[in-house]
């Protein structure tokens, strides 16, 4: 498949002395959601803004669209619509006159613009706040016309940092479901963000990042095929003992079992019959059991096993 951005060995100091980015290596698909993660400060906006080059960096190379990038790759730009982390919109110009004039600056035939316009309102959900000023918006609202801003020129490549940061649950949903139509729509994404669940909920392709340096790339199921963890059993018992508990920590395949309370809880190997076996031993044991259930690892428990912290500070 097509290689639609290629970082390779990507170095960046700031300051001259902080180093931001070490050695990042990247590859992002033609067709992909791609997703960035890592915990606040690991470096992705600096790779974002080296990406568009409005940051210098030290050495590496970066190549969009099978092309070097520079700041005066103008037909390069055109193809890339970016929304970037912190709200970029007029104050004294409309929602849909925002939109309006970003999606103006690539798409010069009115009567397209104007269907373009209508298309991203339509997508972010904003049909009611055409008229509506920025300071109008809740902070959710205001990052959708963040978005629709970004996106309005239906661009190939589409970046976006962090977009859904403080937003409240319908935003984020509204954002998200956003981002998977423009995809299906053709466009190739790159999404950072901190948030582990929505990485897993959107990106096909995902690139975990601490201190500037890449620490593991994959699918999710690649990703969670690194780490020992392969099931969590959550049970709930009746005068749960500290003697069954340690009973149990000793099974087959049990890296550890703690409780908290009558909630037991169970990490597993990977395993064919981690739950059937247990459930076998609680029965023969004479253990009664309200729930039970068994989760798969996150991605939380990939960077914790990998890096020795969370993701959440
Ligand atoms: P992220 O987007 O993953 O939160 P950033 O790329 O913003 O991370 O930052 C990476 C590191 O570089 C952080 O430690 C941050 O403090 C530092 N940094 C970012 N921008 C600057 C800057 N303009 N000057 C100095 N240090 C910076
Ligand atoms: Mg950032």
């Amino acid at each position: 498949m097509e290689n639609i951005v290629e970082i390779k060995e990507l170095n960046k100091t700031y300051d001259g002395k902080y180093k931001a980015l070490d050695n990042l290596s990247l590859r992002v698909k033609k067709g992909e959601i791609f997703g960035l993660l890592g915990p606040n400060g690991s470096g992705k906006s600096t790779t974002i803004n080296c990406l568009l080059s409005l940051l210098n960096y030290d050495s590496g190379s970066i190549k969009i669209f099978g092309k070097e990038m520079t700041p005066e790759s103008y037909d390069i730009k055109s193809k890339i619509g970016v929304v970037f982390q912190d709200v970029a919109v007029f104050a004294e110009l409309t929602v849909y006159e925002n939109i309006n004039y970003f999606c103006g600056l690539y798409i010069f035939d009115k009567t397209q613009r104007k269907q373009y316009v209508e298309d991203a309102i339509k997508l972010v959900g904003l049909e009611e706040f055409k008229k509506f000023y920025p300071k109008q918006l809740s902070g959710g609202l205001l990052r959708r016309l963040n978005i629709a801003c970004g996106v309005a020129h239906k661009p190939e490549l589409i970046i976006l940092d962090e977009p859904t940061v403080a937003v409240d649950p319908q935003s984020r949903n509204n954002i998200l479901d956003g981002i998977k139509k423009l995809n299906e729509n053709g466009a190739t994404i790159i999404y950072t963000t901190h948030y582990m669940e929505e990485v897993e909920q959107i990106c096909k392709k995902i690139v975990i990042i601490d201190s500037g340096h890449v620490i593991a790339s994959g699918t999710k199921e690649e990703l969670k095929n690194l780490i020992s963890t392969g099931e969590k059993i959550t049970i709930t018992i009746e005068n749960l003992t500290q003697e069954l508990v340690d009973k149990v920590s000793k099974l087959k395949n049990v890296i550890s079992a703690t409780n908290e309370n009558e909630t037991l809880y169970v990490i597993y190997k990977k395993g064919e019959d981690n739950l059937s076996n247990l459930v076998d031993f609680l029965k023969s044991n004479n253990v009664k059991y309200s729930k039970i259930f068994s989760e798969l690892p996150s991605l939380n428990d990939v960077f914790l096993e990998l890096t020795g912290k969370g993701l959440r500070d």
